[in-house]
């Protein structure tokens, strides 16, 4: 690994804000830490950076120890969401700052800044001053200096949110290309689950100070490692149920009993447990009839409130139980007040322990 966390613990005064958080970045590998605001996402980043010393735990970088280490010993550059651009200096004098600061001599460090100006393509604004510049301009700069010195990891911590949406897309995409044209070991920190996912080679999502789940976008988004995960990992809808039999396992969701078979859960019969299942993998039947091909499971109800979202419907059906969920559709949806039944197949249930943090038996949530 290029850069490994083992158990980072840190406390400001006696608030905890990081605890026991162990993950690593290969490298070459593009990691995303996400997570919503306050979770710790920044002061792991310090951490990293040198800038905050951990009250425990190691930070190691090519498996040397810096816990330590002050921040000009480590080869680590960091990007803020904040420009932190010099406004007397012209772009490829900020470029060259960073490469000055590593030591890097006058005649090389020219065609190192003229290499990373083309790559992030502002050659043409060599000689701009920042305040010449637009937002995504600065960003890109300040990627180039952040990127030259060749640094063993670079920190982004949400670079794009301070920039309107249409530009954060076009940016992220660039970020992307400089990633993959330079090889560099990148950690991403953002609170959107979007770009997290669209960027990164894997995700750490942070939940409170702790690591809540790590994986592959798609894996963790599928096969989410805890209730927190399966939410914040785009939506979710979450209903409560019941063991009411272990041979097959069973459980009552909804009202009706569903059947996860094959499964090594040990929730004991009666034990409450918690459901989560996305909206686009419920299906909506206003004629009651699934036909044999349809889910596994149908649950009755009545469309309490329809939402036209432009590219589809969002369709809230209150159950039976009085619960609610949101079924995704693109086609017309019934309309508000009808009765109908909510489709489901058992293999698109993630059941975890009411509760607690940790699902139930892996196995069982994905057949
Ligand atoms: P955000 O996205 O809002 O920046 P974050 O996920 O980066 O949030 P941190 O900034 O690391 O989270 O903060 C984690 C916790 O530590 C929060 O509860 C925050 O209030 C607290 N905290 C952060 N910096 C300090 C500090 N210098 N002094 C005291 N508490 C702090």
């Amino acid at each position: 690994m290029m850069l490994e966390l083992e158990s980072l613990t840190h406390r400001y005064g006696t608030e905890s804000a990081v605890d026991d958080v162990s993950f690593g970045v290969a490298e070459g590998e593009l990691v995303a830490l996400l997570g919503p605001s306050g979770c710790g996402k920044t002061t792991v980043v310090q951490a990293v950076a040198g800038h905050v010393r951990p009250t425990a735990g190691r930070v190691t970088l090519r498996g040397a120890d810096v816990t330590d280490a002050p921040p000009e010993s480590r080869q680590v550059s960091v990007v803020f969401q904040q420009s932190t651009l010099y406004p007397h200096m012209t772009v490829s004098e900020n470029v060259a700052y960073g490469l000055r600061a590593r030591g890097v001599e006058s005649g090389p460090r020219a065609d190192v800044v003229s290499e990373y100006l083309e790559l992030v393509d502002l050659s043409e604004q060599r000689d701009a001053y920042p305040a010449e510049l637009s937002g995504g301009q600065r960003q890109r700069v300040e990627l180039a200096r952040a990127v030259a010195p060749e640094p063993d990891v670079l920190l982004l911590d949400e670079p794009l949110s301070a920039l309107d949406r249409s530009l954060r897309e076009r940016l992220r995409g660039e970020i992307a290309r400089i990633q993959q044209e330079t090889g560099v070991t990148t950690l991403f920190v953002t609170h959107d689950q979007a770009e997290a996912m669209a960027l990164a080679d894997r995700l750490v999502v942070m939940d409170d100070g702790s690591v809540a789940g790590v994986g592959e976008p798609r894996t963790l988004y599928e096969s989410p490692s805890t209730p927190f995960v399966a939410s914040f990992l785009g939506r979710s809808n979450e209903l409560s149920a019941t063991v009411v039999r272990q041979e097959p396992l069973t459980f009552t969701v909804g009202g009706q009993e569903v059947v996860l078979p094959d499964s090594r859960a040990d929730g004991s019969i009666g034990s409450a447990v918690s459901c989560h299942v996305r909206p686009d993998d419920l299906t909506l039947d206003a004629g009651g009839g699934l036909g044999s091909d349809g889910p596994s499971v149908s649950l009755p109800g009545t469309v309490a409130r329809v939402a036209d979202m432009g590219c589809r419907y969002d369709v809230t059906v209150r159950l039976e139980t009085e619960e609610e969920v949101i079924v995704e559709r693109t086609e017309t949806p019934p309309a508000t007040g009808e009765s109908v039944s909510v489709g489901l197949l058992a293999e698109n249930l993630t059941i975890f322990g009411a509760g607690q943090r940790d699902r139930i038996g892996v196995d069982v949530a994905r057949l």
